[in-house]
């Protein structure tokens, strides 16, 4: 992917991948990820529905220059909404794992993303075994994200606001294993 050396964007934004200000897109430019997600999606019911990779549990991939692979429903957020607080997860509003719309997406501490799937039934029986900050939704997530040397434990105990270890173990099937 061809890059150009730009000003500083915000640090740990995702906005540091997009090569050229999203109005400039030319021959000169390479296509701002923004532009990417809009080519790898189709409109459906008002979602927007990721046609790209996808996990096992249906959340789209993409690519990230500095992050590797994504899941797409964040990467759109941070596009289109802002950086995404450390330990926060992104919700969506229209319970389709696959659709990326920002319109779609909010922001949800793990508290609320519990509460969230509870109220869509699929609080899980393992969430009492004393893992407070972790549900069995945040598990599975980690279990799909995870990519030896490219998602790694610490990066992902980052992402969610948790120890290493704790990733480690859930990866390992440790802990989670439902
Ligand atoms: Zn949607």
């Amino acid at each position: 992917m061809q890059e150009q050396k730009r000003a500083t964007p915000p640090k740990g934004s995702i906005l540091a991948t997009e090569s050229a200000p999203k109005t400039r897109v030319s021959g000169k430019n390479p296509v701002p990820a923004s532009a990417r997600i809009r080519a790898l999606v189709i409109v459906k019911n008002g979602c927007w529905e990721w046609v790209g990779s996808k996990d096992r549990k249906g959340y789209g991939r993409m690519w990230v220059r500095g992050r590797g692979n994504t899941p797409a429903h964040r990467a759109s957020y941070e596009i289109h909404k802002g950086p995404i607080p450390d330990g926060f997860c992104v919700l969506h509003a229209c319970d389709n794992p696959q659709c990326v719309n920002p319109d779609h997406l909010s922001l949800g501490s793990l508290a609320d993303n519990n509460a969230d799937m509870r109220r869509k039934g699929r609080h899980a029986h393992a969430e009492t075994s004393g893992h407070a900050k972790i549900t069995a939704a945040i598990a599975a997530h980690i279990r799909a994200e995870y990519k030896p040397y490219i998602n790694t434990y610490r990066a992902l105990g980052q992402q969610y606001g948790i120890a290493m270890e704790t990733v480690r173990d859930i990866i390992k099937g440790y802990t989670w294993n439902n």
